[in-house]
This record gives C-alpha cells, structure tokens and sequence, in this order.
C-alpha cells in the first residue's frame, strides 16, 4: 500500500502548523523559482528566516521573493562576478548569511547514456550542478567564517549514492562532486561553527517528472517499483529536511550524505 501525503494527513497538510526556528536568520536559496527551491524558500520563511531567492528566471524568483517576503537576486549560478554579487548583496541587506541553500540545477534531455552523450551537455550539466555549487561554497565561506557560524546545504540527488541503468551520465557524476565537496567542506571548517551537508532528495513529484510519466507510463513504473513507498516525494516533504538541516535542530549533523529517498538506497527488495 501507497501512503499519500494531504489534507488528512496533520504532518503534510498546506495549513499544518510549523516551527519557528529560523526567526531572524538570514537565508540564500538559488534555483528558488520552482519546485525544491521554491518550497523551501516557503518553508524557510514560514519558520522565520529572511529569504534571498536567486534564480536565472527572473519572473520566476521574483514571485518567489515577493511571496516569501524576500528579495530577489537574478542570478546565474554558473557565473562567479554574479554569485559574489549575490551573497554582497544578501549580506548587506540583512546583516548576515546563516543559510546557504546551493539547489540550482538541471536535467537536461541530451544528458544521457555515456554513449550518446556529447562534451556540450555533459560540460553544462557539470557547470550548472557541481561548478555552481564550488562558486557558490567560496563565496559564501568567507560571510560564514566572519560570523562564526552557518549552515550550507548543498543538493546532491540519491544518484550519488546509486547507479541507474537510466543512465544520465553528467548529472550523475555532478552529483557525486557535490557529495565529495560538501563532505570534504563539513569537515575542514566543522571547528568554526559552520556545517555542511549534502542533501540526496529520491525523485520528486514535479511538473515535469508527472508530465514525462503521464505520458508514459511504463517509465514511471520501471521508477515506481524501486521505491518502498511507492509513490516519489513531494517538493514540501524536501524542504521540510531543508528546514531541519538550516535549523540549530540538527546541530551535530555535518559532513552527511542526508538521504530524503523514502527508502529507495536502502531496499532490495520493495513490497508489492
Ligand atoms: P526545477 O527545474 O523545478 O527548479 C530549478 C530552478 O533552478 C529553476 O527555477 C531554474 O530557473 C533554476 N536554475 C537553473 N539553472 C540555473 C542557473 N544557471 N542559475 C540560477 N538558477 C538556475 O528543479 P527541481 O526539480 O526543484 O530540482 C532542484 C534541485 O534538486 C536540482 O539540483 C536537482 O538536480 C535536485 N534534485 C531533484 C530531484 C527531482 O526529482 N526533482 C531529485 C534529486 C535531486
């Protein structure tokens, strides 16, 4: 059996209640306009915290930043004269930066089998997913060191961690950048009150991914089989682990691979 997220559900509900515990902090979301990043600059903000969304899309992160009560920093991750901009422009607007959520990135079609994939995609996926989050960890470090304290929170995927016979070969290895950078940062500074973790989200129920599996099918089942809940996450079940890991909740977690997969790297074999 399925357990579905929703209205009956106290802990997932829209209305459900949340914790504030991120009242007067200051957090960086990048990728904020959709999906993961746009849920957890809502979660973010629901719990208190001052919310910058960057975004490359700037209609799309200046609605994020308008519904959260932020601002709005049009950003390419890929470029590093913008991403320093971006955290100058944080810091000096609010004083500080205790978050650092490092979540852009794609997944591009031309990202395939090792056999057909061409230097172009693979070199945009790297740019996009690892190289962003390498600009994105050194311009934040030195507003992180000054303070004496913070939270970065780097998006890798369960991918890191697993092979899929569903090769998308570039996004594959980003991800594992981003798990070895991330633990590699976690422990180097863990002495100057600053963590850093990498988030591994399971396969989350986006436009995109329920467009894909609306239209066919068994590619969703040949997904679906290997997930003991049987169903992929919601992007609010994601940011609630974002919330938790930006929070002082989860002060001793550093230097992890933080797995969000419903079980999927843990099973052999999934129920019926
Ligand atoms: P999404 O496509 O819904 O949102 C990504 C956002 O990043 C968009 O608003 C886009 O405009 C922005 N973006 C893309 N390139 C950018 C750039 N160069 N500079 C600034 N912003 C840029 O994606 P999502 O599904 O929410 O995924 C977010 C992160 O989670 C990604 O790193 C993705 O690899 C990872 N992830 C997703 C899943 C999933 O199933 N959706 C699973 C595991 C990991």
């Amino acid at each position: 059996m399925t357990q579905q997220p929703g209205a009956d559900d106290p802990t997932t509900a829209p209305d459900a209640p949340v914790c504030r515990r991120l009242v007067g902090r200051t957090a960086v979301v990048t990728g904020a306009g959709s999906g993961i990043g746009l849920a957890s600059a809502r979660r973010l903000a629901a719990e208190g915290a001052h919310v910058v969304c960057a975004d490359v899309d700037a209609a799309a992160g200046e609605s994020a930043a308008r519904e959260t009560g932020g601002i709005f920093v049009s950003t390419d991750v890929t470029d590093a004269e913008q991403v320093a901009a971006l955290f100058a422009t944080a810091h000096d607007t609010y004083g500080s930066i205790d978050v650092s959520f490092h979540n852009a990135g794609i997944s591009p079609p031309d990202d395939d089998s090792i056999l057909t994939t061409g230097i172009d995609a693979w070199q945009r996926v790297q740019h996009t997913n690892l190289t962003s989050v390498y600009l994105c960890c050194q311009a934040v470090l030195p507003y992180m060191r000054e303070q004496g304290r913070g939270s970065v929170i780097n998006t890798a995927s369960f991918v890191a961690v697993m092979g899929a016979a569903t090769s998308q070969i570039s996004y594959t290895a980003s991800k594992g950048g981003v798990l070895a950078m991330s633990r590699e940062l976690g422990v180097q500074f863990a002495r100057e009150g600053i963590r850093v973790n990498a988030l591994c989200p399971g396969p989350v129920n986006t436009p995109l991914l329920k467009e894909l599996f609306a239209a066919d099918p068994e590619r969703a089942a040949r997904r679906l089989i290997h997930v003991p809940m049987g169903r992929f996450a919601e992007p609010e079940e994601i940011a609630g682990a974002v919330a938790f890991l930006a929070s002082d909740d989860s002060g001793f977690v550093n230097a992890s691979s933080f797995l969000v997969d419903g079980g999927i790297s843990g099973a052999y074999v999934t129920p019926l």
